[in-house]
This record gives C-alpha cells, sequence and structure tokens, in this order.
C-alpha cells in the first residue's frame, strides 16, 4: 500500500500553526484528506491534522494525476506555499508544489469518520481508531486530557503526591463479591476494585497521595454509568477529616471546570456545549434530610435503608447540580468507614452526587485496628484475611480520610453525555470486551 517508505517530506508545520500572514511562505504539512474535489484543471483537497483544516490547491499534470481516485482518510504529506483563498471557509490556501502519498484508506470505510452520516456507539466503538477523526469525539479526549491535566496540577498544589498502587492483588480487598479472579502461575489473584487499602496505608509514610489509575468492577450491569473497567481519581489525607477532604473535593472539580472552560474553546464549539464553573459550595443534605425530602413526595423510607436507583432519581430532580449526600448510616457504609462521635449510627461519610449521578464516594476513616477487627466481624469478614493491613495500623497510623472520584462519570457531566461508553476511548462491559 505504501508507496513511498523513504519519506522525502518531512512535515514542518501542523496546520493549526498556519496563517495567512505567512503568504509566500514554503510549507509541509500533513494529515487527512478529509475532502477532495475534483474540478478537471483544479483539485482541491481539504487535509486535516490534529490541529485543524488547511485547503489544498493542486494543479499541474502530475500532481492531479497523483491525487486522482485518492480515496478519503488517505494520509498524505505535501509540500507547497501559502497563498489568499478565496474560499469562504479559508483564508490562506496551500498551493502544492509536490505530494506524497503515504498510506491509502481502503473503503468502504466502517463508519463516516467526518460524521455527516450519523453511526451508532456500536459502530463507532467498533471502528474507534476511526471514529477519533470525527472532530466530536477527538474534542471529547482533548478535554479529557485537560480533565487529568487539570486534576494533576490541582493535586500536587495542594501537596499531594501521585502514586501507582497494583492492580494484580492477591486478596480480595474490600471483601466485595465483584472481583474478577485470574489465574497467577499457580495462584489465585484478582483486579483491583479500588485502592482502598493500599492508600489509606500509604499516609504512614507520605501523608498526602493521589493515584489516578483504572480499576475493575466483575458487575453485570448494563447502565449507561457503570463499566467493568473504569478511572478512579482517588486522594487518601493524613490528619484531614471528612469535611476537609469535601472541601478539597469542591475545589477539584470548580478548578477542573474553571480549566477546561479556559483551555477547552474549540472543543466546545464542535460539542456545541458550554462549560461553566459550578457554584460553590456545593449544596451540603445529610442522609437523614434526603430521606425527610423523599417522604414529602410519598416515597417512605426509614434510617438505614439504602437509596436505590429510583430515590436518588427523585432526590436529583430536586438537586439537579452538584451536592454532597452526607451522613449515611454506618450499617450502609464498608468496614473503614469512621463513625460519628456523638452518634455511632452515623458514619462520616459522603458521596458526591450530580443530580441522580454518583459521582464520588468518600468519608473518614477508621485507624483503631480494634474498632476495624469488630467492625470486619460485623460486615461477616474475617480479619485474619486482612492481616497483612491490619498489621500497618500498628505502625503509626495517623488518623485519615479521603474519596474516589469516577473520572468516566465526570467527564460525562463535564461533556453533558449521558453515557460513558462515549467518554472512554475503549470500554469494557459485560458484553464490550474487543477491540
Ligand atoms: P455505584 O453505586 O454507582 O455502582 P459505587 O458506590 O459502587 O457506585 P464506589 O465504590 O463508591 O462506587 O466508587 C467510587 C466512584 O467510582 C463512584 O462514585 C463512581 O463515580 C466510580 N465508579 C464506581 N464503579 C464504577 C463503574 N462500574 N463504572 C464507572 N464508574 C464507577
Ligand atoms: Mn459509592
Amino acid at each position: 500500500m505504501r508507496e513511498s517508505d523513504n519519506l522525502e517530506l518531512k512535515k514542518t508545520h501542523y496546520i493549526g500553526t498556519l496563517a495567512l500572514s505567512m503568504k509566500g511562505q514554503q510549507v509541509v504539512v500533513g494529515g487527512w484528506v478529509e475532502d477532495l474535489r475534483e474540478l478537471g484543471k483544479l483539485t482541491f483537497i481539504t487535509l486535516r491534522d490534529i490541529t485543524g483544516v488547511a485547503q489544498i490547491v493542486v494543479v499541474g499534470a502530475d500532481n492531479l494525476k497523483q491525487v486522482a481516485n485518492l480515496n478519503r482518510q488517505s494520509v498524505v504529506c505535501i509540500s507547497g506555499i501559502i497563498q489568499e483563498s478565496k474560499a469562504r471557509d479559508f483564508a490562506y490556501e496551500i498551493k502544492a508544489e509536490k505530494i506524497e502519498i503515504l498510506s491509502r484508506a481502503v473503503h468502504p470505510l466502517p463508519i463516516d469518520p467526518i460524521g455527516r452520516l450519523e453511526s451508532n456507539i456500536d459502530n463507532r466503538l467498533n471502528a474507534r481508531a476511526l471514529d477519533l477523526r470525527n472532530q466530536k469525539t477527538a474534542s471529547i479526549f482533548k478535554i479529557r486530557h485537560h480533565v487529568l491535566l487539570s486534576i494533576r496540577k490541582t493535586l500536587s498544589e495542594l501537596g499531594f503526591l501521585e502514586v501507582n498502587t497494583p492492580k494484580i492483588i492477591g486478596s480480595a480487598s474490600e471483601g466485595g463479591a465483584n472481583l474478577f479472579s485470574l489465574k497467577y502461575f499457580e495462584k489465585q489473584a484478582y483486579l483491583a476494585q479500588s485502592p482502598q487499602l493500599y492508600k489509606e496505608q500509604l499516609t504512614l509514610g507520605l501523608e498526602k497521595i493521589f493515584e489516578i489509575a483504572s480499576f475493575y468492577r466483575a458487575e453485570k450491569s448494563h447502565t449507561v454509568r457503570h463499566l467493568t473497567e473504569f478511572t478512579s481519581v482517588d486522594i487518601e489525607a493524613a490528619f484531614l477529616d471528612y469535611a476537609d477532604v469535601m472541601e478539597i473535593l469542591e475545589k477539584l472539580i470548580s478548578s477542573v471546570f474553571e480549566h477546561v472552560e479556559k483551555n477547552c474553546i474549540q472543543e466546545q464549539k464542535t460539542l456545541g456545549i458550554e462549560i461553566r464553573k459550578p457554584k460553590t459550595p456545593f449544596e451540603r443534605i445529610s442522609y437523614k434530610q434526603a430521606i425527610e425530602e423523599l417522604s414529602k413526595r410519598d416515597i417512605s423510607l426509614t434510617f438505614g435503608d439504602d437509596l436505590m436507583d429510583s430515590h436518588l432519581r427523585t432526590l436529583g430532580e430536586v438537586h439537579p447540580g452538584f451536592y454532597f449526600l452526607m451522613d449515611w448510616p454506618m450499617k450502609l457504609k464498608p468496614f473503614y468507614i469512621h463513625e460519628k462521635e456523638d452518634n455511632p449510627d452515623v458514619s462520616k461519610s459522603f458521596d458526591l452526587q450530580y443530580g441522580y449521578l454518583e459521582l464520588s464516594s468518600g468519608g473518614q476513616r477508621l485507624y483503631d485496628p480494634a474498632k476495624i477487627r469488630s467492625r470486619l466481624i460485623e460486615q461477616g469478614l474475617n480479619p485474619s484475611q486482612f492481616e497483612d493491613h491490619l498489621k500497618t495500623f500498628d505502625w503509626g497510623m495517623p488518623p485519615h480520610s479521603g474519596w474516589g472520584l469516577g473520572l468516566d462519570r465526570l467527564m460525562s457531566i463535564i461533556t453533558k453525555i449521558d453515557n460513558v461508553r462515549e467518554v472512554v476511548l475503549y470500554p469494557r462491559d459485560p458484553e464490550r470486551l474487543f477491540p
């Protein structure tokens, strides 16, 4: 397929850096043929690279012959001169001097990457690499890059160290049934569902840490917000209580929106959305208040009942934006969550909600190993399976708090796209294991 492996033309400019003010200058651009119009003695090519599109004018028998039969989405390098354009959409164009066809796209392509013909999400995911040529899709992942950049910046500035904990683990860390197991040579191993135990342990050496990583849940959920592999942003911090880490989460969300609002202007236009910093402080509602609000809407729950999807949808109608749902009953929370001193049935825990959608869970942690042991037993777990973890609590474990934030769900809120599959490059769900 390749006509020349010996590249003579070397890309000198990204299209986004070109302007009419460079009139007369020779440049080499490289990219994908988005459109091609043959008008006899003239062929117009719309060429796209990651930074933008340019119009290329091809004249002269040899050059015209070269681009005849060139399929859209083929890869070319073109050297040419910048000149004024008469086209409505372009201020300048590039008059081609030399054209190298580097890779020919074979038609028919599985989807129309320009998005003129809408493809359904499954076809798009099956051809994900090509789907990224669609500027709407590319914009989502440019925004995702900026979200990650902003998270790293904000947490680093707050004194958190980024860490990496293992994803292959030897025992079921939180006791949950939703673990993927795998053969690890002659042993049994699991894929981590969260960094919970590691991040707590790390507070005794590094005080404030964060991790951004993939975690795994073997749940056959068929919703727009669950994947079997998702990206979590986790923090854990020594000496902070749950109110402190809620404030950090609020600050982080707010700075992410601010960063994306400022740095992803073109992407917002392409997606047809306006990203605006949410109002802070976020509303803080206790679990008790939530069940009172629900009872006013004829949903009767008693303290200790879990909030089901339908309950959260009702609450989400009352509170459509970001809000904290806090002080959950202890019995609904995992073994490592701290109780309130003045009421041991209530926990120092919270979820960050966006309407009905849970974005994050967090809380203050127990750090007295005796209390953890009795909580494990209460929850039907065996403390002896947690000895590696529990012994670290005798090595100077500080009081600590933290949270885990679902990055994919955050992305779906920022981009106003409901299905998390759209904001993940190669999503994994119970049905989807390829590509
Ligand atoms: P849910 O009740 O929505 O299934 P969870 O309470 O089981 O979530 P946590 O264990 O609290 O989830 O994980 C912290 C955060 O990680 C969640 O608030 C969510 O944003 C994200 N998350 C958890 N599970 C998934 C998943 N399967 N797919 C995508 N994101 C997830
Ligand atoms: Mn949760």
